[in-house]
This record gives C-alpha cells, structure tokens and sequence, in this order.
C-alpha cells in the first residue's frame, strides 16, 4: 500500500476544506471498499479525511412521514430501524441482502452510494480497464462478463453498480444533500450515478470534494408494502445478478402507484422507467405485469456469459409484482 496521511475531521467544514486542498485525497468512512482498493493499489491517495466522527449519524423521521438517513449511519443501524423497516421495508430487505454482518456494522449509508464495481478486471491491474486506466481497454468486453451489464452499457465499460441499498432509494424518491466547498446543494438520486459512455472513470456527478451528509425519501405511505427480491449465484455474501425493488399500490385491480428499480444489471441503479409507464393505470395481472418486464428489457444486450439476465430479469420484475398485487406468483 502506498504510505498515505491521515487525518480526522471533527466537522464537515474541515473534512471539505482538507479534501478540497489536495487533488488525490480521499474521504474515509467504514473503509470496506476504499481500504480493499487502497491495498491493491487501484485507489492511491495521499491524504484520508476521515469523516466517521462527523455527527451525520442520525436515522429521522421527516415531516409528512418522509426519512432522512445521515450519510454516517451504519447500513446496520438502518437496516434495524424501526421507521426503517414499517415504512420502507424494502430498505432494510435491500441492505440485509448485502455483504455479511460485519461489513454492515461498518459500512455507512454515504459510502454505499460511492462503493466501485466489483467487476473482477478492475481490480487486477493486469489487466486492461477503462474505468481504472482510461482509454485503456476493457476485458471484459470478451472476458467472463456474467456479472456484467445488460441495460445502458457502452464499448467503454460493461461493469455494474454493486449496491443493493441503492437500487432500494432508486425506487423510492431520494434526494442526495452533500456539502462543498461552494456550500450545501441537493441532488436527485436518479442524477447521482452515472452511465459509462465514454468516461467510465467518472462514475457520479459529485465532485471529488463534495461530501455526502444525508439522503432523503419522500413520504410514500404505500411502501409500507414493498419488496427486494435478489438473485444471485450463492444465497449469502454475493452481488446480484439481477435484483428489483418495487413498491405497487392498486386499487379496484387497477395499478395506481409503482416504483419499480432494477440492480446488477448497469453501470447505475436502474429506475424501470417504461415498465412503470405500462403499469400505471393497466389492470393488475400478470398480463401487464409481463408486458411491462418486456417493455423494460427491450433494450437489453446481452454478451457472452450474461444474456440470461435478460430473461432472468424480466421474470424476476414479474414475479416481484405479482407477490404485490396478491395474483399468486408468476412462474
Ligand atoms: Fe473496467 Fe468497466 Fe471493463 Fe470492468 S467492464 S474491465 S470496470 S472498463
């Protein structure tokens, strides 16, 4: 590991102003992804602002029933949360699904939007990656990509977004509120992650030096009723292959709220945006719920090794709804 300063930021004025005065320096928290990296040699700071004093711990019911999770609460203390788990259980499904329980006691909240791909080129140097070394290459491409992207990919980059917590707020209607140097500002999850294109180095559109304080959910009174369901290749201590989260409220058998995200499959959390178009207002069956999965993949490419995610998904989606709807399961 490359020898590197430390430092521990008492408040988020500080840790904004060490970071921002050094071009390759790092915020550290519960260090489960950054430390892994830093040992590879993948992520080679010279300076560690670590922000795990910081008072941004805090689990909080908001006005009108809404949520607000500080960015230093463990993926633990959210996962336990009473608010948590009767208002949008699909958070704490989400978060149970991941890692193992000591990574959950350290892993926090700001972290787990920033965690890196797991995409297995990316972390051996020996091999080519765009997203490690631009305009490198990318092995995957022709590589073992079974864990690798089927919606919005580009030649650039294949990998996926490996959190399981974030395809949970995908669904949901979070804001990000991070801390810079100019000031406080709000970011729209949906904004926060990026697709690859070209660059897939730059992976959100949260500058180097922006701090992430808090996210905030909106008040959905019908997430009462939600689901994750993940599908992955071993039942504990593995990323997805695909995952849904999914939140659906009907009434007369007619859909009348959805929020539907799908994980393991791009480079971001991924809002099914047109499967939610085909459900709104449709009937609830399998029908639609079908028709709407097909809406969704339509676009999905398969490579080598992952062209059965796309099926994998689209059955996942519908069975995920109809456990909702009460139509008794898809297939
Ligand atoms: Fe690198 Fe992305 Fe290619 Fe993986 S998929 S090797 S992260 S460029």
């Amino acid at each position: 590991m490359k020898p590197f300063a430390y430092e521990s930021a008492r408040d988020t004025e500080t840790a904004v102003r060490l970071i921002a005065a050094r071009s390759a320096a790092k915020f550290l928290a519960g260090g489960t992804n950054l430390v892994d990296l830093m040992r590879e040699e993948i992520e080679q700071p010279d300076l560690v602002v670590d922000v795990r004093g910081l008072p941004t711990a805090a689990i909080a019911a908001s006005p009108g029933g809404g949520l607000t999770i500080g960015a230093a609460a463990t993926n633990t203390a959210v996962a336990n949360d009473r608010f948590v788990r009767e208002r949008y259980p699909l958070i704490a499904q989400a978060i149970l699904s991941g890692a193992s329980g000591q990574i959950r006691n350290m892993a926090t909240v700001g972290g787990n939007l920033l965690q890196r791909t797991r995409c297995a080129y990316f972390y051996d140097r020996a091999s080519s990656c765009n997203k490690r070394v631009p305009r490198s290459g990318c092995d995957a491409l022709d590589g073992f990509n079974r864990y690798h992207a089927i919606l919005g990919a580009s030649e650039h980059c294949i990998a996926v977004h490996p959190s399981d917590l974030c395809v949970a707020l995908a669904a949901l209607d979070t804001t990000v509120r991070a801390v810079g140097p100019n000031g406080e500002r709000t970011v729209p999850f949906e904004d926060v992650h990026r697709l690859p294109g070209d660059m897939p180095h730059v992976e959100t559109t949260l500058g180097a030096d922006e701090l992430i304080t808090a996210v905030e959910i909106a008040p959905l009174e019908c997430a009462r009723r939600s689901v994750y369901r993940k599908i992955r290749d071993r039942s504990s201590y593995a990323f997805a292959l695909v995952s849904v989260a999914a939140v659906l409220e009907t009434s007369d058998g007619v859909v009348t709220t959805v929020r539907l995200a799908l994980g393991g499959v791009a480079h971001k959390p991924w809002r099914a945006v047109r499967a939610e178009q085909v459900l709104l207002g449709a009937p609830a069956t399998n029908d639609t719920f079908d028709r709407a999965a097909q809406a969704e993949l339509a676009g999905a490419t398969g490579r080598r090794h992952n062209a059965f995610k796309i099926e994998l998904a689209k059955r996942a989606i519908v069975d995920v709804l109809a456990e909702l709807a009460g139509s008794g399961g898809a297939r």
